[in-house]
């Protein structure tokens, strides 16, 4: 079996709902998601997948969705305010935890049809959270 990594860097907003920790406050992040490929067979090029494909791909859509935005939940009583001041807001269904993002991104890659077996969230330097399915 064989595995490549990539890792994309974004900056990103949230809070939490539903929680009494320091992250229930409006506050960012420099996130890093370290994407995991496996593939049983090399493609002709002797590759999982070229890196500069994944870069391409999951960059370009981490960048457009995810980067400098403010992550919420759809519950969150401070998205109207956001959205009337016209700032970047990513909705999601969850709450927005490091668990959640890296399922986010794990669910588009494998949607691209990627053989993604793992995405880890690193929320901070000491904190990351893992999705494989
Ligand atoms: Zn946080």
């Amino acid at each position: 079996m064989y595995r490549v990594t990539r890792e994309i860097q974004f900056c990103y907003g949230h809070r939490l709902l539903r929680y009494e920790g320091k992250c229930r406050h409006l506050h960012g992040h420099n996130g890093r998601a370290v994407i995991t490929l496996q593939a049983a067979e090399l493609d002709p090029a002797g590759m999982v997948m070229d890196f500069s494909h994944i870069k391409r791909v999951l960059s370009a859509w981490i960048d457009a969705t995810l980067d400098h935005k403010m992550l919420l939940h759809r519950d969150d009583p401070v998205l109207p305010l956001l959205r009337q001041q016209g700032e970047p807001v990513y909705v999601m269904d969850v709450n927005p935890t490091a668990e959640n993002i890296a399922r986010l991104i794990f669910d588009f890659a494998a949607a691209q049809d990627f053989p993604v077996v793992e995405v880890r969230l690193w929320e901070t330097d000491t904190c990351y959270a893992t999705y494989a399915p």
